[in-house]
């Protein structure tokens, strides 16, 4: 995974790099940062886990980040979520299933409006503008009704009058 070349270098020796609390007594290295000697007598540093190489080591480290979220996006969650799902998805489906076929067949009954499309619901509310103009126009005619028979009424009362 380290680079074996650096710049078309070979690499002669591959070792951990020690940190900077490292002491004799107590040896502190990055495992994840690998210090690499050239053929060239030169100093390297490179990345554990590809071939991403720096004369830097402060450069490997930050690149290392790099790694660290690229784990946690592709190996660690995706196969958790990966695993998750197999049990996940079954149980959700069913969900689903089970709570859209119940307000199919309960809620149903009680709205009216529930299985209506959207065209059938244009039509309905046509018919009830039909049914108001109907009721409006009921009121004209039982207006005119009113006022007829009012007139009626005293075209009769005036009869009576001329004939008594
Ligand atoms: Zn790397």
């Amino acid at each position: 995974m380290t680079a074996t070349h650096v710049n078309g270098i070979a690499v002669v020796s591959d070792k951990p790099t020690p940190s900077p609390i490292s002491t004799p007594d107590k040896p502190v290295v990055f495992h994840r940062i690998r210090e690499l000697q050239l053929a060239d007598g030169t100093t390297w540093y490179g990345c554990r886990d590809c071939t991403e190489t720096s004369p830097h080591m402060g450069k490997i480290r930050y690149h290392l980040r790099s790694h660290r979220t690229t784990d946690k996006t592709t190996t660690a969650p995706r196969t958790s979520r990966r695993a998750r799902k197999p049990s996940a998805t079954p149980a959700t489906a069913s969900k689903a299933s089970a709570s859209s076929a119940e307000p199919a067949t309960a809620p149903a009954p009680t709205d009216p409006f529930a299985r209506l499309t959207l065209a059938e619901l244009g039509q309905r509310l046509e018919e009830l503008a039909e049914l108001d103009q109907l009721r409006t126009e009921c009121q004209t005619w039982k207006n005119r009704a009113l006022t007829a028979e009012l007139t009626l009424s005293r075209i009769s009362a005036a009869l009576e009058n001329t004939n008594s």
